[in-house]
């Protein structure tokens, strides 16, 4: 591995000790048309992982998110235990990562699956959460405007949807219509519920305001290997602002 590649002491136990192994394989590989560079960052974001706790360098991406957004200089398995944190009313669409185990101390810890939960007709009233938390998760809508715009409206007012996505930074997001059939998982899988439908790129911001949300942060756990999106709804909407 790559020095530059060593996480950083992992956000949800504080461990400092990972293990690695390789996740991508040779078709995928082909099909995303990968360089050395890509494929040994997205090695590093899917197979290093806290042997303290588990958490792959994806999901303390996303833990270190949740921290930065609420300010905690905490391990998130220490901030779940914080007042603040059991007033949060958290919607988590699918495993994050490997988070489920410590976010379900939270009272107001809600996990939904597909596909009995669909992401682009969630079940809960407008305002239903302060969070919204899902992991490489929504490459997998078909109609991913249509899964952020279902995100946003069960949040409340200053909440947000914190997430990650496979993201390529060198290249532009794309659709996969009318491309070969590509799944996630691992090699020699073929359940359809992991095809993906987006590559995401470095305009992964672009989707988040368009789909309405107010504000986009990009946050690096470890660049580019490990990176989480903050996606903000306002307290009050903006006076200016908005789309043209
Ligand atoms: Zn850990």
């Amino acid at each position: 591995m790559n020095a530059s590649m060593i996480p950083l002491p992992c956000k949800v136990c504080g461990g400092s000790t990972f293990s690695h192994h390789d996740v991508l394989w040779g078709d995928l590989i082909a099909q995303w048309g990968l360089s050395s560079r890509e494929v040994d960052y997205i090695n590093v974001q899917q197979g290093t992982a806290c042997t303290g706790c588990g958490s792959n360098v994806r999901s303390i991406a996303l833990a270190d998110a949740l921290l930065r957004w609420t300010r905690a200089t905490t391990t998130l398995q220490e901030w779940v235990h914080t007042p603040v944190a059991r007033r949060c009313d958290v919607l988590e669409i699918n495993e994050a990562g490997s988070l489920t185990g410590t976010l379900s101390a939270l009272p107001g810890h809600r996990l939904v699956r597909y596909p009995e939960y669909d992401m682009m007709a969630l079940p809960f009233e407008d305002r239903s959460f302060d969070v919204v938390l899902h992991s490489d998760t929504l490459e997998h809508v078909p109609d991913l405007m249509k899964g952020l715009r279902e995100c946003r409206r069960v949040l409340r007012p200053g909440g947000a949807c914190l997430f990650t996505v496979p993201v390529v930074v060198g290249r532009l997001t794309r659709g996969r219509k009318g491309l070969p059939l590509s799944v996630h998982g691992s090699e020699g899988c073929i359940d359809t519920a992991l095809t993906v439908h987006t590559e995401f790129g470095a305009d992964v911001w672009c989707q988040v305001l368009e789909s309405g949300f107010d504000e986009c942060r990009i946050v690096p756990y470890r660049y580019p290997a490990g990176i989480a999106l903050i996606a903000e709804v306002a307290e009050s909407r903006p006076v200016t602002g908005g789309q043209w």
